[in-house]
């Protein structure tokens, strides 16, 4: 039996039609970047988080990028942040010329620990930038606080949690801005790269329009130098179909976690993740701590079954950031976490017959090592 780490044929073939429609609804029109369409669809995410404003733009990683770039970050700028998270988090801190400053993170969440950022705010540290990881927020009131304290922004890397709540509120509307990507793998995913910035801050949004559009409001006119990332109309009319089913699958995900959750939590040498206490996670992941990974990893992999490491070398430790001084031991519980985490496969149309397979081969493969 195969059980894939993502299949997305399957998501696919529920609603083939409507997506199909979708795009031929674009086509039909030829109107291609921004326009109706995008408005939309941005006005439906921002509703959707409980915010006022939705930008458009081309990737998750632009959302960030952008966000830094409305708050004027640039050289001299410190932007506090996690190293166990996807590259271009910390990436879009260094492309704009500022220092990322990273913190070690949580063992149990494996989001920033906030502890840590207290200790590494300076006078110049300009954002906090958390990542909500594998679909749970970070505690952000105890960042928020620390932040309003101080002045500083908190500019939420949302790219795996569209959806996720903290207390009864949406990922993406807890900080100053939000940031989503709709890479295809992601809970709400395109036919396409796409993301976007979510915030209720009035002029912030309207920095971040102008600057995803060479940072002019008027066509030839460019007040200051943006970049071309905007989002276009067939990811927009993908992602709107998407979305009526957003809430459903990531409840599919739930569900298979509370599975997952309830067979592995008893494997010795198996941790099942921990979601915090006011936390509805989406299960953007499922990622589980295993002894001997490696070997666990090798044999779920002859055996069929999709897994993958996220992620093998925290970014305080890649070579491109060494110019930071980054060194081994330095942040122990990231590094500790990217030996020993698996990501399962957690997606709503897995079938019983398929959990069950993955669940059977973990308890095969743990019960042979002692
Ligand atoms: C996916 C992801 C990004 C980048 O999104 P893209 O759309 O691929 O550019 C950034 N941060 C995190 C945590 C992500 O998971």
């Amino acid at each position: 039996m195969e059980v894939r780490l993502l299949d997305l044929i399957s998501q696919y073939d529920g609603i083939r039609s409507e997506i199909e429609d979708a795009v031929k609804n674009v086509l039909e029109s030829q109107y291609f970047i921004l326009g109706p369409k995008v408005e939309e669809f941005e006005k439906t995410v921002a509703g959707y988080c409980g915010v006022s404003y939705g930008v458009g733009v081309a990737s998750g990683s632009d959302a960030i990028l952008l966000s830094l770039m409305a708050l004027g970050t640039g050289p001299g700028d410190e932007v506090i942040t996690t190293p166990y998270t996807f590259f271009s988090t910390v990436s879009s801190i260094s492309r704009l010329g500022a220092t990322p400053v990273m913190v070690d993170i949580d063992p149990e969440t494996y989001n920033i620990d906030p502890g840590q950022v207290a200790g590494a705010v300076t006078g110049k540290t300009k954002a906090i930038l958390p990542v909500h990881l594998f679909g749970q927020t970070a505690d952000m009131d105890r960042i928020n606080e620390m932040a309003s304290e101080r002045g500083i922004k908190v500019i939420e890397d949302a790219c795996q949690s569209i959806g996720a709540t903290y207390k009864g509120r949406k990922a993406g509307s807890l900080g100053n801005a939000g940031c989503f990507s709709f890479f295809p793998s992601k809970n709400l995913g395109g036919c396409g790269d796409g993301g976007m910035i979510v915030t209720d801050d009035e002029e912030f949004a309207s920095n971040c329009r102008m600057l995803r559009n060479h940072g002019g409001r008027e066509r030839y006119y460019h007040d200051v130098i943006g970049i071309n990332s905007r989002l276009d109309a067939i990811q927009a009319a993908v992602l709107a179909v998407k979305m009526k089913y957003l809430d459903g699958w990531s409840s599919g995900r739930r569900k298979n976690a509370e599975y997952y959750g309830r067979e592995l939590s008893g494997i010795n040498g198996i941790s099942t993740p921990v979601i915090a206490e006011g936390n509805v996670s989406i299960f953007n992941q499922y990622v589980v701590r295993a002894r001997d990974r490696d070997g666990l990893k090798r044999w779920l992999g002859e055996n069929g079954i999709g897994c993958e490491i996220y992620y093998p070398v925290p970014l305080h430790l890649q070579k491109c950031f060494s110019y930071l001084g980054g060194r081994e031991g330095d942040l122990p519980i990231a590094e500790k976490a990217a030996k020993e985490t698996l990501a399962l496969p957690i997606y709503t149309e897995l079938t019983e017959t398929e959990k069950a397979h993955v669940k059977d081969m973990i308890k095969e493969f743990m019960e042979g090592l002692d």
